[in-house]
Parts: C-alpha cells; structure tokens; sequence
C-alpha cells in the first residue's frame, strides 16, 4: 500500500478513537515520510507536536500502524516542514532523520518476539487468579519452577476468551525469565499444519523435525484445530514422544477436553490426557469483580464502586467481550472528562449483558434423573443408595458450577439439605472429575441436554 493510502487509512481508524478536537489539533499536516526496518517515520510540523504525540499518543498511533501492518516496530517523529516537502521526494536523503530517540518502545505488548512467537504483554503481573483459574494457575506455577518434570503434557481447555493463550503464553515468558537457558516456543496448531504442510511441500520435512524436536518447552495452542488433519495428527504423534521422552515440557490449549475433539485418534486422545489436564471454567463473580478493579487500575479511569458492581453482574464471562465493553467506558471517560454515571454505563453496554440464565432448578433435576434412568423424586429424598447420592451430588455440582445457584439455595431446593453437604458434594464431584474421565464424559453428557 501507498504510504499515503496507509497513513490514510491509520488516521481514520485513529480518529474514531480521540475526539474530534484532539484529531484535528495534533494529526493535521502530518504524514508518513519513509518506513525502514520496521519504523515508521512520521513527519510533524514543529517540536511542540512531536512531544505532544509521542507523550500522549504514541501507543494509540503505535498500534494502529502495527494492526495495519505487522511488520511494523516502532516509530520515531521527526520535524518535517510542508514547503520542504513540496520541493523534495519524501525519499529524500537530505531529510535529517534522528535515530535511536524512540525506538525504546514504551509498549512490548504489540511486540511479538520472532525467535519464539511469544507476546511479552501474557505474564502473570496483571492476571487475575480466582476459583475459576486456580488449579490452572497452580500448575502453571510448578511447571515454571520444574519445566518438564512433573505435569506432562499441561492440557488446558475452556471456552474462548478465559485465558487459555494468556496462561500458556505467561508460562512460557516466565520459564524464558527463570531459566534463560531453555528454548521455548509457542505455536498455535493452525501454523504448525501450515508449517509441516510447507516443509512436505518444499521436500524438506527434516528441517521441520528438527526444528521442533530441539526446544526444551513447546506451546501449542488451540490443538482443537486438529480434527481432520491426519498427517498433522501424525507427524504431532511423534513429535510427542520424543519431546515427552526427552523430559521437554508440552503445553497445549484446547477448547474442549481431549476426549471430545472430534476426529482425534485415539492414541493423541490418551497422550493428550496423559499428564495434568485441566479446566478453567468463566469466572465468578467475585473474579469478574477483581478482573473489572485491575483492568481499570491499569487505566487512569476513575470508576464507582457501583459501576463495578454492575459491570461484574452484567456482564458475560467471557474476559476478551469484557475488556472490550471495559474500553469503551475507558474512551467514553476520558472523553467526557468525569466518571460516568451508572445510566450511562448501562446504555453504553447494553449489547453486551449476558441474558440471565433463568435456571428452573427442577428441570436440572429432571434432566440428571433422565440420564441416569431414576426418579427425579429419588433426588429430593433422602435415599442413600449409591447410584441416587452420585446422581445427587452431580445435580448439585452443575446446579452450582453451571448455574451459579448458591449453595444454601441447592440445599433448600434439593429436599431441605444443609448447605454444607451441599459444598461437600459440590467439591467431591469437582476432584473427581480430574481423575476419572469417565465422569467427565457423563456430566458433559449431561451438560449437552441442557443445551
Ligand atoms: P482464550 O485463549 O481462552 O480465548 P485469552 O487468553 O485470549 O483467552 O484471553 C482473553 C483476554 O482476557 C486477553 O486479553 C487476556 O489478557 C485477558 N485475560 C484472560 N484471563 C485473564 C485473567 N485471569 N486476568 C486478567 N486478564 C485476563
Ligand atoms: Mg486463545
């Protein structure tokens, strides 16, 4: 693309997110001079304005240019009078170009490191851990301290937006930091296809190989992406047992358990499941609550309590919709200039409130009784055969997991039990399920009638 063209198309992006005066104080008469070796050379009028956008703008400018166009790593300003320009190409050598001012980049997390594919912006200074997290996030932690040793492969699954690439990511910027002497690399299972795909293509599959099978920790994320893919299923076979032989430690991401990623051989199913597989579920309320705090720390955002709170209650748990909707009221702030009012919270995500899942808890109960082939009135009793209390305590446990009901409520509801054999319930069926998959099976069994 023309630098015109490209500077163009970054200013208009740029302008829906400044106000219209800033716009046109600090953007008019600027222009892309010339690109080499990844920096941009923007051209501004005078000293003033130079200062003024690298101190106030230059992340916003930085990442426009950036989502535009990858290959782009940092910028400088420079002084450029518009009659100079008239009479000289913009390839112009006589235009003096200061360098190494702002290469320093205020902003690694637009930056991906090539030799690894790793964001430096994934670590674990800003993450939230909560109940939804916390075994991942434990595990993470002892794989950091021991890589290879004693949770291998870590398969990490959940639905989109929870944190599985911030997680896999963060171990591995962690395990570069702790022990700069291992090679680590992230990929997501999309590129390594296309990577094996290119190294058949160019009759070169040793290269491949070899590339993988000399790093000492490999992330691979989004393996569901592996359904259909037979050869990569194959070549990935492999590269397992070497790298798990070898002690190297193995990361994957997935949005399913191991067991329901369609089309995947049954050999991959059990290596994958072999280690510590983990879930990470949305997060609570209680963790939306910090999410919300620390998102707005990191901002110069002036939130209300009662903002917070309603943000945390309406709001989906999913944390990539929630950082969004979290931006919009961060650019609505700023441009206003004062906090703002919960009414105007409220217009301003009403498209992105999760509907509230109205749970009837007897239909719960019918459809874990159905599954297992007893009477529903079974489960309000006070049967003690084995088969009606299992039956019993996984109502409990998706009643809770999945429904947020309190445990109180479950026990008035579910024939007048104390809450704390409700959290007993709740917390045995939690273990087991990380060590018996055929339980597993069941509840995501149970789960899919529910939908
Ligand atoms: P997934 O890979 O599961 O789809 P991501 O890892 O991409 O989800 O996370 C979505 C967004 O939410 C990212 O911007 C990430 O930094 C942020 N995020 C996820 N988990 C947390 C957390 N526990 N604390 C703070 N931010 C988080
Ligand atoms: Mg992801």
């Amino acid at each position: 693309m023309e630098k015109i063209e490209f500077w163009n198309k970054c200013l208009s992006e740029i302008e829906l997110n400044i106000s219209r005066a800033n716009f046109t104080t600090w953007f008019k008469n600027t222009s892309i001079i010339k690109e080499d070796g990844g920096i941009v050379y923007i051209g501004v009028p005078n000293e003033f304005v130079k200062d003024w956008l690298y101190n106030k703008f230059h992340k916003l400018i930085l990442k426009t240019l950036i989502n535009n166009n990858e290959n782009i790593r940092g910028i400088e300003y420079i002084i450029y009078k518009q009659d100079i320009k008239e009479k000289q190409t913009p390839e112009n050598k006589s235009i003096k170009i200061p360098t190494g001012i702002n290469k320093e980049l205020p902003l690694n997390d637009l930056y991906i490191n090539r030799e690894d594919n790793l964001n430096p912006r994934y670590n674990f200074n800003s993450f939230v851990v909560g109940p939804f997290n916390e075994l991942a996030y434990a595990v993470a932690q002892a794989i950091i301290t021991n890589p290879g040793q004693n949770y291998n492969p870590f398969f990490i699954y959940g639905g989109t937006g929870l944190g599985k690439t911030h997680i896999i990511q963060a171990i591995g910027n962690t395990i570069k930091q702790k022990h700069p002497e291992k090679k680590v690399f992230y990929v997501s299972l999309e590129k390594f296809a296309i990577d094996y795909i290119n190294s058949i293509q160019n009759k070169n599959p040793n290269s491949f190989k070899e590339k993988y099978r000399k790093y000492d920790v490999v992330i691979m994320d989004d393996i569901q992406f592996i359904s259909g893919k037979d050869k990569t299923q194959e070549e990935l076979f492999h590269l397992f047992n070497t790298l798990y032989e070898n002690n190297k430690q193995i990361i994957f991401s997935s949005d399913k358990h191991p067991n329901f990623i369609q089309g995947l051989e049954e050999r991959l199913q059990s290596r994958f499941a072999s280690g510590m597989t983990v879930q990470i579920v949305e997060p609570d309320y209680e963790s939306r609550i910090a999410i919300i705090k620390a998102k707005f720390e990191s901002t110069n955002c002036i939130i209300k309590p009662e903002v917070i709170a309603c943000l945390a209650e309406s709001l989906n748990g999913n944390i990539r919709e929630l950082e969004g909707s979290l931006n919009s009221i961060v650019c609505q702030t700023q441009l206003r200039n004062r906090p703002l009012t919960l009414t105007e919270v409220k217009s301003l995500i009403k498209n992105n409130i999760r509907p509230k899942k109205t749970v009837e808890i007897k239909d719960i109960v019918k459809t874990v009784a159905d599954y297992y082939n007893i009477s529903e009135n079974n489960i309000y009793e006070k049967t003690r055969k084995k088969e009606i209390v299992h039956a019993r305590q996984v109502t409990m446990y998706l009643l809770r997991e999945d429904f947020n009901v309190s445990y109180p409520l479950i026990g008035q509801k579910l024939g007048n039990r104390d809450h704390t054999t409700v959290i007993h319930s709740h917390l045995k069926i939690k273990e087991d399920l990380k060590t018996d998959p055929s339980l597993l099976q069941e509840v995501e069994k149970i789960r899919i009638m529910f939908k």
